[in-house]
């Protein structure tokens, strides 16, 4: 018997990064890939073998150093690191305005005004009337007052931002007023409490958590306020024994003792959304017509268009934060400005506004035709499901619409339910979770649900793929 060969041999016979380079099997490889990332995952490969030989010295002889183990793996990094991580999935939940998967997609219209500036050098910051320097923050200002009654507008990188840039400039090293009862945490680490801090101001909370009146507000009046402040409790509903001041009467103290308010609207609505079953959501016009001096809000949620900041209100106010010198540091760009200016010229026509923007379009789909719709999907899975391995039922569900607004208001929806007596929902998930690209479902009653409301027509082929790998027992790629 031929002793074990020492790691120090071990280390001597894996082969050089040129060497394996120089295989055939890498050829196909390296004409997929730039050269400079071939030869980095074979680095990584023989890095991690060399680890492993100097790390159990004993057992190094059982690396496995098989040059054809060395291109597997070579051609398993070389397909992660030459991925984007950045990635379109399939949202199956039901959550239209899901954070962590985008939230709101753009309308066409959108998608196109953002190639066209894009492509072309524009007038950003150029005054075209008098030929010199101009501000970039007059580009949607003016469709805003006219689609909202507001005096001005200002646009910043999101609302989060928007939020901490109105507090700096009109209340710092002051007291804002605020009911306890909407000291809210939305996802992500956005706390009303800690945005105020950080923003200069400082917190007078009043009221209990289920009940503020407005006499609270009144005797919490002093000579350091600067601001009463209204915050949409986005994310949750307090039932029961509940009372919230108005938005009105807020407005009538601040005026009797002198004081500006600001509304936190989170989530910028355009339209009544009540036609539609869904009660209770403040619309931005109603904000702006009741007296507010500012009321900030996104543009990815409700709104239906890209991540941005918004406020609106008194011009004295709105001409405060924009010399404000933060704003720089909030400041939009042409990708943002361009989308949003086309959502918005969107809403110059309700009906149109409801067609054309994904947000509004999925929000308002009738529970008829989501049936349909998963009735047709499930269709498709059986036939794709020739053994019937898997069941797929088509079953009532209920959607959100999601991005803190209308909390606890489910809708009604339909989806396309799996079950199989071979595999775990749990292992369906998973590898649809995995599939190129994701396939993202929830997981109910021992079902992997598919909620219909936030599939598009454009998902149910990529559905069909991904269900077919998973019937084959292969999660692999498709180079299309
Ligand atoms: C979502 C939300 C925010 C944060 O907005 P972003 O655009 O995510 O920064 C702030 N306030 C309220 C009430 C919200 O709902």
């Amino acid at each position: 018997m031929t002793p074990d060969p020492s790691p120090q041999e071990l280390l001597r016979k894996l082969p050089g990064v040129d060497t394996i380079l120089q295989t055939t099997a890498l050829e196909e490889a390296l004409r997929r890939h730039p050269r400079r990332l071939v030869i980095e995952s074979i680095r990584k490969v023989l890095d991690t073998k060399r680890k492993e030989i100097l790390s159990n010295p004993q057992d190094a002889s059982m690396v496995n150093l098989e040059p054809s183990h060395l291109i597997e793996l070579t051609m398993d990094i070389l397909e992660v690191m030459g991925d984007y991580t950045l990635c379109n999935v399939v949202n199956a939940s039901g959550i239209i305005i899901h954070t962590n998967l985008g939230r709101s997609l753009l309308p066409r219209e959108a998608l196109e005004r953002l190639d066209q500036i894009c492509r072309s050098y524009n007038n950003l910051e150029y005054d075209l009337e008098k030929g010199q320097r101009g501000s970039r923050y007059v580009h949607a200002e003016a469709i805003l007052c006219e689609l909202t009654g507001a005096e001005a507008a200002l646009v910043v990188n999101n609302n989060a931002g928007a939020v901490f840039l109105v507090l700096n400039t009109l209340a710092q090293a002051r007291e804002v007023i605020v009911s306890r009862g909407q000291l809210v945490e939305i996802g992500g680490s956005f706390r009303i409490p800690d945005v105020m801090r950080a923003s200069g101001a400082i917190l007078r909370e009043v009221g209990c958590t289920n009940r503020t009146h407005l006499r609270d507000y009144d005797s919490a009046i002093n000579e350091h306020t600067a601001l009463l402040m209204k915050a949409h409790t986005s994310n949750y509903r307090i039932i029961g024994f509940t009372s919230e001041v108005s938005l009105d009467d807020l407005i009538a103290l601040g005026r009797d003792r002198g004081l500006n308010v600001i509304e936190d609207l989170g989530s910028g609505l355009f339209l009544d959304l009540e036609p539609f079953g869904l009660r209770g959501e403040p619309t931005v016009q109603d904000a702006i017509k009741s007296g507010v001096d500012i009321v900030t809000f996104s543009g990815d949620k409700l709104l239906g268009g890209p991540q941005a900041g918004i406020i609106l209100g008194k011009k004295e106010f709105v001409r405060r934060c924009k010399k404000n010198p933060l704003t720089r540091a909030l400041r939009v760009g042409k990708m943002t400005l361009s989308a949003l200016e086309a959502t918005l010229r969107i809403y110059r026509d309700e009906r149109g506004a409801i067609e054309k923007i994904p947000t509004l379009r999925m929000i308002t789909t009738s529970l008829h035709s989501l049936k349909e719709r998963a009735e047709e999907l499930a269709a498709l899975l059986r036939q794709t499901d020739r053994d019937g391995q898997l069941q797929f039922i088509v079953q009532p569900s209920f959607s959100q619409v999601g991005g803190g607004s209308l909390p606890g208001q489910d809708q009604k929806s339909f989806a396309v339910a799996v079950s199989s007596d071979q595999m775990s929902c749990g292992s369906i998930e998973r590898t649809l979770r995995h599939n190129k690209p994701p396939v993202i479902g929830r997981i109910e009653s021992d079902r992997f649900v598919m909620d219909m409301r936030t599939l598009q027509t454009e998902d149910f082929p990529v559905i069909q793929t991904a269900f077919a790998r998973l019937l084959a027992g292969k999660q692999g790629d498709m180079h299309l």
